[in-house]
Order: C-alpha cells, then sequence, then structure tokens
C-alpha cells in the first residue's frame, strides 16, 4: 500500500484481527489482542495500546512476532510494531477485579480447599461399569483400575494415550468416579479439567493478578485427572508449560495422584520443557487401539441395553462392520438408530440400518489425508527424496518441495501447525506459517504453480 492511499492506525488494526484470531491460540486472543487499540501509523510503525503490564510483556515475549508479521501482511509493507500500555483513562473497560482476597497462606488446609477451580463434572455414563475391555484396552483399563483403588500410591503420573474416539476420557472420568465415591476417600479432592481449561483459567489469573491463588488451588488437589494434555504443546508460548509443570510436580512429589489422557505419547508431545516429558514418562504410559469387530458389537451391544433397545445380532454386526475406528462415532450412528426405533416403535431390521446410517462410514476417518501420504506423493510428484524433504536442507528444490507438501498439509489435514512442524523435520509453528505464506503467494503469482497445487489437492480429495 503506497502511503497516498495509507490506512489509519484503526484500519490496520482492524484490518490485522480476524486474521490474528485465527493464528494466535483464543484465550490469549481474548484476553490480550482483542482489547488492544491502535494509536498512531506513520505508514512504517504502529503504536499499538494494550490494557496493562502484564498483557504487554506476555504479548512481547509470546507474539510480537506473529502480530508484526500480520500487519506487515495487511499494510503490504514492513511495519514496526511499538507496544505499549494504554494510560489508565484510554484504556478498553478492564475485566471486573475480583473482590476476594486471596486466602492467607495458613487457610490453604487440606480440608479447606479454596474452591475456585474451574473443574468440569464427570459423566455419570463415564464409569468402569460402562467400559468395555478387550485386547485393544486391557492394559490401560487394569492400570486405571489399580489406580482407581489406590490413588497416589499405584501408578504416578497414569499416562493414557490414543487416536480420538476410543475411549481417553472414559477412562480417565471412571477414575475420577471411583475415587469420588470411596467413602474411605471422603477427604479426596478429585479435579478433572481439559489441558485448555487449564491454560484458560491461568491466563485469565494472570490477568487479574490472582495467579497466587491459582497455583493454591490447584495444588491442593489429590486427584487431577488432566484430559487432552496436547493442547499444552500446541499452544504458543511456555507459561503454560511452566505452569503445568509445576503444578504438576507439586502434586506427584507430595503423592498426590496424576492422570493424563493425550492424543498421542509423550515423546511426540511438542514440549519446550523436557524435563516435563521426562516426568510424563515416568510413570505408566498406556494406549488404547482401535477396536476389533468383536469388540465394537460387544460395545454397541451394552449401549444398545443402557438405551433400552434391543437390536439384532445381524443389526449389530452390520453397524459394527461398517464404523471401525472411532467409538464415538460408532456410538452416534446406534443413537440415531435407537432414536428412529423408538419414535416410530418398529423394531430395526438391517434393511432398516442400511437405510438409516447407510451413509456412515469409516470414511469420515479415511477421508482424512495422513500426512505421510502427502509427503511421499509430493516426493515423488516434485522429484526429491522424502528423506531431504524431512531434513535440515536448504537448497532451492528442497525447500520449495517441503513448502509445498507442508502448504497440502495445512490445507488438507486437521492437524496443527506445531504436528506438522514436528512431522516435516522438527520445525517451528512459524516455519510452517511462512513455508505456507509462500506457497499462497506463488500460488496468486504464477498461474503454473496454482495449476500444480491444482492438480496435487486433486489427488487427495
Ligand atoms: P477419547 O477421549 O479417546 O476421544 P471418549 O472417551 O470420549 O474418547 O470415548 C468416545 C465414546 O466411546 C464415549 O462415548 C465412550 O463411552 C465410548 N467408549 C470408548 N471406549 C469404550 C469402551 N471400551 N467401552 C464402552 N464405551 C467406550
Ligand atoms: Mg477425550
Amino acid at each position: 500500500m503506497s502511503q497516498e492511499t495509507a490506512l489509519t492506525s484503526e484500519q490496520l488494526w482492524n484490518a490485522a484481527l480476524p486474521i490474528l484470531a485465527q493464528r494466535i491460540n483464543e484465550a490469549t486472543y481474548d484476553a490480550f489482542v482483542a482489547g488492544a487499540v491502535a494509536i498512531e501509523y506513520t505508514g512504517d510503525r504502529l503504536r499499538l495500546g494494550v490494557a496493562n503490564d502484564f498483557a504487554l510483556d506476555w504479548l512481547q515475549r509470546h507474539h510480537a512476532q506473529v502480530i508484526g508479521d500480520c500487519i506487515a501482511e495487511v499494510a503490504q509493507q514492513p511495519v514496526q510494531l511499538q507496544m505499549e500500555t494504554l494510560a489508565a483513562d484510554a484504556a478498553p473497560p478492564a475485566p471486573p477485579a475480583p473482590v476476594t482476597l486471596p486466602p492467607p497462606e495458613t487457610s490453604v488446609a487440606r480440608a479447606q480447599p479454596p474452591s475456585d477451580i474451574q473443574a468440569a463434572p464427570l459423566n455419570p455414563k463415564y464409569t468402569f461399569e460402562n467400559f468395555v475391555v478387550a485386547d485393544c484396552n486391557r492394559f490401560a483399563h487394569a492400570a486405571s483400575l489399580q489406580v482407581a483403588k489406590n490413588p497416589g500410591n499405584a501408578y504416578n503420573p497414569l499416562f493414557i494415550h490414543s487416536a480420538s474416539g476410543l475411549g481417553k476420557t472414559h477412562l480417565i472420568q471412571a477414575i475420577g468416579h471411583v475415587i469420588a465415591n470411596d467413602p474411605a476417600l471422603s477427604h479426596y479432592r478429585v479435579v478433572y479439567i481439559s489441558a485448555e481449561a487449564f491454560v484458560n483459567h491461568m491466563i485469565s489469573c494472570m490477568r487479574d493478578n490472582t495467579i497466587d491463588r491459582f497455583r493454591r488451588s490447584y495444588r491442593s488437589v489429590d486427584c487431577w485427572l488432566v484430559d487432552d494434555i496436547q493442547f499444552i504443546a500446541e499452544i504458543e508460548g511456555p507459561a503454560s508449560e511452566e505452569e503445568f509443570f509445576h503444578t504438576f510436580s507439586a502434586l506427584y512429589e507430595t503423592n498426590r495422584q496424576v492422570v493424563i489422557a493425550s492424543d498421542c505419547p509423550p515423546r511426540h508431545l511438542q514440549l519446550m520443557n523436557e524435563r516435563l516429558r521426562s516426568r510424563l514418562e515416568m510413570g505408566i504410559v498406556a494406549d488404547l487401539r482401535t477396536p476389533d469387530i468383536e469388540t465394537r458389537v460387544a460395545i454397541l451391544e451394552k449401549k444398545a441395553l443402557n438405551e433400552g433397545v434391543h437390536l439384532s445380532r445381524d443389526v449389530l454386526d452390520y453397524v459394527a462392520g461398517k464404523i471401525e475406528s472411532n467409538i464415538r462415532v460408532l456410538e452416534g450412528a446406534l443413537l440415531k438408530l435407537c432414536a428412529y426405533a423408538s419414535l416410530n416403535e418398529v423394531e430395526v431390521s438391517r434393511e432398516l440400518a442400511e437405510e438409516i446410517i447407510g451413509d456412515y462410514s469409516t470414511s469420515h476417518t479415511d477421508r482424512r489425508v495422513a500426512l505421510q501420504d502427502i509427503l511421499d506423493y509430493v516426493a515423488s510428484e516434485l522429484n526429491c527424496p522424502t528423506e531431504d524433504m524431512v531434513s535440515k536442507k536448504r537448497t532451492q528444490n528442497i525447500a520449495w518441495a517441503r513448502q509445498v507438501a507442508i502448504y497440502l498439509a495445512r490445507e488438507l489435514t486437521d492437524n496443527s501447525l506445531a504436528r506438522i512442524g514436528q512431522f516435516f523435520g522438527d520445525r517451528d509453528h512459524s516455519t510452517i506459517l511462512h513455508s505456507y505464506n509462500k506457497v499462497q503467494d506463488a500460488i496468486e503469482q504464477d498461474e503454473q504453480i496454482l495449476w500444480l497445487i491444482n492438480d496435487l489437492r486433486a489427488t487427495f480429495e
């Protein structure tokens, strides 16, 4: 954009905001970015006012690069970003300050735990009774049962990982139910929370200056069930990892039970803190695999029974055969059948099942392109050995092939930038974003590249 048609600071910032909303994690965006105010734009420098010192520090340390890049992108020229704290009267309305003072140190007795943790309630259906045990989950189930019977003393931490929809949340909540209902453990404080909620809570406590209280609360937990820990690894900035690590260590060192669910094993988590990774591996690491057809039938039978619906063996076989790799999807198909059966007061026949869930298929997961397929295909199409694509080599051909593959990976899969980066030779998420933008620009400028990408995409669609 030339100087004559220069944007105002407000226009520039307003145009950058939706892009930033995509690139910065939601919690940070809401807490610090959305409320920032563009003060002045001189054509090569933008002064950005943020709510307070904490926001300033946080943004400067973790997000200055991405904000700067984004502004330059919108302005279409280099722009220097200068962040500062807004004068109190110019600041947008601050969130209400907490009225309660943090409790004095002495009141943090375990009998009177502070109660401001935003724990999620346990799903009453996620019990051991409702969990079908089979080869695909036998070890994880046994370990969970031990932990539930003997929290803090059996396996600590217990780390359960699997692909989506295979029972992680079910199992870790089953542990929570047993402990919460054990009369001998009535003083026990069980907290189930997703890693994302933990991080959001942490950020808001930092913003409100109640981080000490936050720490005390989490450190008074007796059994900590943390779901979807991969979130901690995926967001930018080491602060949440640090905080998680300290909470984890405080609990672990005082023999409190920690159970963690993750979509990948500890060694594949994109963690910056190596000590955290090794601690996560210190206890039992158990995985859940896809159930075989008999197990899927057994799971369906159990769910149908719980729903009070009778389904013939033929129908169960059909449904279990159709949906292979995700129990959540399997269950969804069953519920659809049950709803139809009860609404129409009919028995579900095989034909009816085919009609109702004929369009369901494993293809829901099948259709998701694997990173490996993209890598292999681009490697062969662009004549670049796969080893080179995931190496540190940066010769032009190799770098280009790699960028193309990264572009497709971002376009065609649900993987996070961090995951894509890890796959393509342990690169960080900003490198991945850079590669993506490079290809995007090339597509816009060069018709040949547009067609190349178009052909490559078509192969996977
Ligand atoms: P994840 O957390 O791994 O994505 P969930 O724990 O949410 O998966 O499980 C998805 C659904 O599948 C839930 O409704 C859960 O009850 C069910 N499920 C998973 N494994 C089993 C099992 N072994 N027996 C019965 N139901 C199961
Ligand atoms: Mg889950």
